[in-house]
């Protein structure tokens, strides 16, 4: 195990691979049972507050959705000895009132990925995590308080729909997820909500839109000067809005369970996990 660095983890995506304001430098490669994260992390402090920052594509953007070991990102912070997670991604819009450069604060995920590996279990251990609600409530909040504090038009609950990419959706797939009630689209938080819950780190999404998808007909199409535009302005948004809500996090987590998503997930006996098992997963299981 590694000592504990770091109290709350920021994931940034698309557009955000630094973080602006984070004081402290130091950048560490953190070596998981999973295999590697996309990059290294970066420690540092947001006022009082010790953070760790990773970039889900690498720093580079070298990583497809599709590729992006999230075992390997979550059980790093989980060793770093997160238990909080704030994730910022870029998303398109599903529905007419949600407008590029506008947040969306998600409460609900609906999963088209395919072929992801999306939990720590298997292999000698079973464990089947509550997930009906998959965002922490309090850590949602708190990003909804910043957003607003910060002066963005932020949209209080939505579903997120993950699906696979990294071609974006034909008309007839958009269509088809409005008519569920889709409210947003992008490819990598599932799998980082559901993974952070079995590691008991709360989770929750900042969800910065910068198109409407193409089931809009009356929408241009957007070119890549406006598109630039719009993810450079949402970077900008998206790092004022995490130090907001860093600082204002009260430092114990009150108001959910999240921290004990495990209680009555696992299913094999404690004592009937094999060594390896327990091994792979000593950071989760304790
Ligand atoms: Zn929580």
């Amino acid at each position: 195990m590694i000592e504990p660095r770091a109290e709350i983890g920021i994931l940034g995506g698309s557009g955000l691979y630094g973080l602006a304001g984070m004081e402290g430098g130091e950048e560490i490669r953190v070596a998981t049972p999973f295999g590697d994260p996309s990059d290294r992390i970066r420690l540092g402090t947001i006022g009082k507050t010790s953070v760790a920052f990773l970039a889900r594509h690498g720093r580079k953007h070298t990583l497809l959705p599709s590729d992006i070991n999230y075992r390997a990102n979550i059980y790093a912070l989980k060793l770093l000895g997160v238990d909080r997670i704030l994730s910022a991604s870029a998303v398109g819009s599903m529905r007419e009132s949600i407008h590029p450069r506008q947040v969306v604060l998600p409460d609900q995920f609906i999963d088209r990925t395919r072929n992801r590996i999306s939990t720590f279990f298997g292999d000698g251990a079973a464990a089947h995590i509550s997930f009906a609600d998959p965002v922490c409530p309090e850590l949602r909040t708190a990003l909804l308080a910043g957003s607003r504090a910060e002066g963005a038009v932020a949209h209080d609950g939505g579903t997120y729909l993950c699906m696979e990419g990294p071609a974006f959706s034909t008309r007839a797939e958009s269509r088809l997820y409005r008519s569920w009630g889709v409210d947003i689209i992008g490819m990598t938080n599932l799998q980082e909500a559901k993974l952070s819950r079995e590691a008991e780190i709360c989770y929750a999404t900042l969800a910065l839109v910068t198109d409407f998808d193409c089931w809009h007909e009356d929408e241009d199409d957007v070119s890549v000067d406006s598109l630039l535009a719009t993810l450079k302005a949402n970077s900008r948004l998206a790092a004022d809005v995490l130090r907001k809500t860093v600082a204002g996090l009260p430092r114990e987590r009150r108001e959910c369970r999240c921290g004990q998503a495990l209680k009555y997930a696992m299913i094999t006996d404690r004592d009937s996990i094999s060594p390896e098992a327990r091994k792979r997963l000593a950071a989760i299981l304790g």
